[in-house]
């Protein structure tokens, strides 16, 4: 089969052909039919320090992926040859005090898909059973192949109560984007996105915002006056990464506010901790997304109308993969997808 391999140590990917997996006990043999592009594979291309310091190679990289159930192992229950299946990308131990309560996104040895190893940019991958949402309620197969980011969105967005509240969410990436749309569709009051890419801030118009603001131009303090807001964001979800949205969230949040943060800070960081403190302000840290409850829930959001399709803006030929990794790290863009059929 086909495969987009991190075969040597340095930039690049190539596309190999490879043995077709095999299905293991409790595995789950799947024909892939659409990927998502992920920050972690642009860094994985590029082979920065901490690919160096994480990868073993060679490496069949990807995890957001969609396809058809072609093999199931024996004894594998409610997983049929045929289904249209997404996969959890968080493999985890079971064995461990958090997994054995169910809290399996806190497993302290999850291992990563197309990171920790062999991923899902492939004509085919094999992965547990315990990994595999199945789509029961029918979606589009480029949707269905974005539920990894759609759950750091929804796990994000979910983790503090939206009906009513004013909400800002900094950075509007894709997952930025995604968590404006539940925002919005679930029922905060104002939903206020913040980003320096003007392409990506015509994206968050697509989705229902409030207002979307360039903070390369316009202050936060500014977007809360036009809109009337007088005591600051009762929820904020950081979805940057960016130290100076992170302080920019903590200086306009209302007394007892609540911060989610997804965003992934390249290197510490110093915050107005006094405020933090004296506004008695509560922040959370995100990771991955609660298996399978956020699953449950994002099912259920498509289900009810939320509409996802202007997040993704740009499909490629698996072929064509470099083209779409370019696309992907012009950070101009939605969610770029690989096709494999
Ligand atoms: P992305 O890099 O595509 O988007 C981040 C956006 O933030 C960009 O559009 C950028 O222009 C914008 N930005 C930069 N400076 C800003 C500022 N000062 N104010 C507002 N916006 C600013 O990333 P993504 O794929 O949408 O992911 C969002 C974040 O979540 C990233 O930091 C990523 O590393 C992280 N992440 C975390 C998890 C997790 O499990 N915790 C999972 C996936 C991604
Ligand atoms: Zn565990």
């Amino acid at each position: 089969m086909k495969a987009l391999v991190k075969e040597r140590p340095e930039e690049g990917l190539w596309l190999k052909d490879v043995p077709e997996p095999t299905v293991g006990p409790g595995e789950v043999l799947i024909k892939v039919l659409r990927t998502g592009i992920c920050g972690t594979d642009l860094h994985i291309r590029k082979y920065d320090d901490w690919a160096r310091h994480t990868l073993d190679l060679p490496l069949i990289v990807g995890h957001e992926f969609s396809g058809h159930v072609v093999e199931v192992a024996a004894g594998v229950e409610d997983i049929k040859v045929g289904d249209l299946v997404s996969g959890e990308g968080h493999l985890v131990c079971g064995k461990c005090r958090n997994c054995m309560a169910g809290r399996r996104h806190l497993c302290r040895n999850t291992i990563g898909l197309g990171v920790n190893r062999d991923g899902a940019f492939a004509e085919y991958v094999s992965i547990p059973a315990s990994n595999v949402w199945v789509h029961r309620v029918p979606v589009d197969p480029d949707i269905a192949a974005i539920f990894d980011p759609f759950g750091n969105a929804v796990h994000t967005a979910l983790s503090f109560p939206l009906v009513g509240e004013d909400v800002l969410i900094t950075g509007a990436g894709p997952i930025g984007l995604m968590a404006a749309a539940v925002a919005t569709h679930v029922g905060a009051r104002n939903v206020v996105i913040t980003d320096v890419s003007p392409e990506r801030l015509d994206l968050a118009g697509k989705l229902g915002v409030t207002l979307a603001l360039n903070v390369a131009q316009t202050p936060i303090a500014d977007g809360m006056k036009q809109l009337g807001m007088r005591e600051g964001f009762d929820v904020g979800l950081e979805m940057s990464g960016n130290p100076r949205a992170m302080r920019e969230m903590i200086a306009t949040m209302t007394h007892g506010g609540k911060i989610a943060m997804l965003g992934l800070p390249a290197e510490e960081f110093a915050i107005d901790w006094s405020t933090v403190v004296t506004s008695m302000i509560t922040i959370k840290g995100i990771y991955g997304r609660e298996m399978f409850e956020t699953w449950y829930n994002m099912s259920v959001l498509l289900e009810k109308g939320l509409d996802l399709s202007p997040v993704i803006t740009d499909r490629f030929g698996y072929r064509d993969f470099d083209a779409a990794f370019d696309t992907a790290a012009s950070g101009r863009t939605g969610k770029v997808i690989l096709d494999w059929e």
